[in-house]
């Protein structure tokens, strides 16, 4: 039987989309959080700007991400769960869409700590021939170009990110790939799961043999097109898109999910779950008193969920999550005298690195269009990520204490990166971000198997459901999808979360 009451814990994209898509289904919601504000690490904010150049006065203002900012339209099943949510939230209007040919699509590149040096992440094949290709980039092609002759068997089980680049590519384009780790993950590839955190490239190389043959006989996934066709024109749309973004910010999808929410009925509550325990009900205990509810459904970190649980669960602390620095910073430029055009750029592990950069995306020309504030063109927005495997298991960097700190590293790496770059910065954010990704170790689909069977079995059953990025990917598009899934199970019946895993080998 659906439960007819439901606490939510956690108001970040995975609690909302749930609360909200749970309450429209006939529940009665309640979504507890503990931070004053809702979202998670989705945060946007803006802030009021005025400077002169060349005798002229400029004002506006700009809004800066602290997290997430783009969205891809494709790559899953979560994409299309996530164009399905901002249509249904009646946020249409505010896609910002990259399409396939544009700078930010095309243009992504990869900065050498040794020479200090920018070079284009080329597509083409073809590009190999070209004497102006980077030699890491003509490496990659090469390596590409042979993936098929290499002889080397899968090991049975799991095995690592970095495991699997050297097994198939070789140990240079192993380091090379670590930038595209640190890009999405913020994390060691030698700590990574390859069948959690790359499943695809896993099942390429089970189907083809090795991965370049797999991928070229991808199947056609028939459950996901039935998902683009059911949200129509957009759903069609979206195959010119390389990504997209939202007019105004992250900020949009949080302040539509909490309206919606609330307009269907949940009750949003401020409070810290101290515990939870199940009994014919759920007693759920929290920072503004108790309540009892018939189901929970688990919206924060793993490690957080494993300390509030009466009752325990396996493996929720398995996994580490990395912490990382977040500097956003805004020059009195426009964006071509800083930067070339593009994405931005990504670090690979090594060399002279002494910030511990991970990486820096050009806001202005990576997601162009998405800030109202009137001084778009005028200034130059970057967003310097710092840290994760730099203050962790790579060493030789020490993570600051305070993230005032981060300022001069942010800084210091922006002018190795752009000698010429003389201007003071109009304003520096530094956020230091602890623990917001997790690391999926190998084994963790082993894992998430494990706990679905345990919460089955024991005195969960029919209490509990898990949600959110510790889980089943650590995208915006996985966040949705694992709350959709949840939501629509517990419409008919109750569900773990983690039935995905159930037949996990
Ligand atoms: C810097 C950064 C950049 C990113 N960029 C992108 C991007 O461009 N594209 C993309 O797809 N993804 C990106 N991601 C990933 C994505 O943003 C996150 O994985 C996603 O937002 C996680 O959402 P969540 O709701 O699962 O978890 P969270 O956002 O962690 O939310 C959990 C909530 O639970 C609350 N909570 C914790 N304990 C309790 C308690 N005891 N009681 C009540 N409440 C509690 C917390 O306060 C928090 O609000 C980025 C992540 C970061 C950190």
């Amino acid at each position: 039987m659906p439960p007819r009451t439901v606490a939510v814990i956690g108001g970040g994209l995975s609690g909302l989309t749930a609360a909200y898509r749970l309450a429209k289904s006939g529940a009665r919601v309640t979504l507890l959080e503990s931070a004053p504000r809702l979202g998670g690490w989705a945060q946007t904010q803006s802030y009021p700007l005025s400077f002169e150049r060349n005798g002229q006065t400029h004002t506006g203002s700009v809004s800066l991400e602290f997290g997430p900012r783009s969205i891809r339209p494709r790559g899953g099943p979560g994409a299309p769960a996530m164009l399905q949510l901002i249509q249904d939230l009646g946020l249409c209007d505010r896609i910002v869409p990259i399409p396939n040919d544009h700078p930010a699509a095309k243009n992504r590149y990869l900065f050498d700590p040794d020479s200090g040096k920018l070079s284009a992440v080329q597509a083409s094949p073809l590009a190999v021939l070209n004497p102006r290709t980077a030699p890491a980039i003509r490496q990659l092609l090469l390596a590409f170009a042979m993936e098929p002759f290499r002889r080397s068997r899968p090991p049975d089980g799991d095995e690592s990110v970095a495991a699997f680049f050297e097994r198939r590519f070789g140990k240079r384009v192993a380091r090379t790939a670590s930038a595209f780790v640190h890009g999405i993950y913020a994390a060691d590839p030698a700590a990574l799961s390859l069948r959690s955190a790359f499943g695809m490239l896993h099942a390429a190389e089970k189907r083809g043999g090795s991965v370049v043959m797999g991928m070229l006989r991808s199947p056609k996934n028939e459950a996901e097109e039935a998902a683009w066709a059911k949200i129509g024109e957009l759903g069609k749309e979206r195959e010119g898109w390389n990504m997209y973004a939202l007019r105004g910010g992250m900020c949009q999808l949080i302040t539509a999910l909490e309206k919606n929410a609330r307009d269907a009925g949940v009750e949003i509550k401020r409070s810290r779950v101290l515990r939870i325990n199940p009994d014919t009900r759920v007693n759920v205990e929290t920072s503004y008193g108790p309540l009892r509810v018939d189901h929970v459904v688990a919206a924060l970190p793993p490690r957080r969920l494993d300390r509030i649980l009466s009752a325990s669960l396996p493996h929720l602390l398995a996994n580490s999550s990395t912490t990382v620095g977040v500097v956003n910073v805004v020059l009195p430029l426009p964006p071509k005298e800083v930067h070339p055009d593009g994405f931005g750029y990504l670090i690979p592990r090594g060399g002279c690195n002494p910030e511990g950069a991970l990486g820096v995306v050009f806001d202005s020309t990576a997601l162009p269009g998405t800030d109202d504030g009137g001084l778009e063109g005028q200034v130059t927005k970057l967003t310097v990520m710092l840290g994760g495997p730099h203050w962790s298991s790579y060493g030789g960097v020490r993570e600051p204490a305070h993230e005032d700190e981060l300022i001069p590293l942010a800084l210091s790496h922006l002018r190795r990166a752009f000698p010429h770059l003389k201007a003071e910065p109009l304003l520096t954010v530094p956020h230091l971000n602890r623990e917001c990704i997790p690391t999926y170790a190998p084994g963790h689909g082993a894992r998430l198997r494990d706990i679905h069977e345990a919460i089955e079995s024991g005195p969960w059953k029919n209490r509990l459901s898990v949600v959110g990025a510790g889980y089943g990917g650590v995208s915006v598009n996985d966040c949705v999808l694992g709350a959709e899934i949840v939501a629509s199970g517990l419409a008919s019946g109750t569900v773990t979360g983690l039935e995905r895993w159930a037949d996990w080998e």
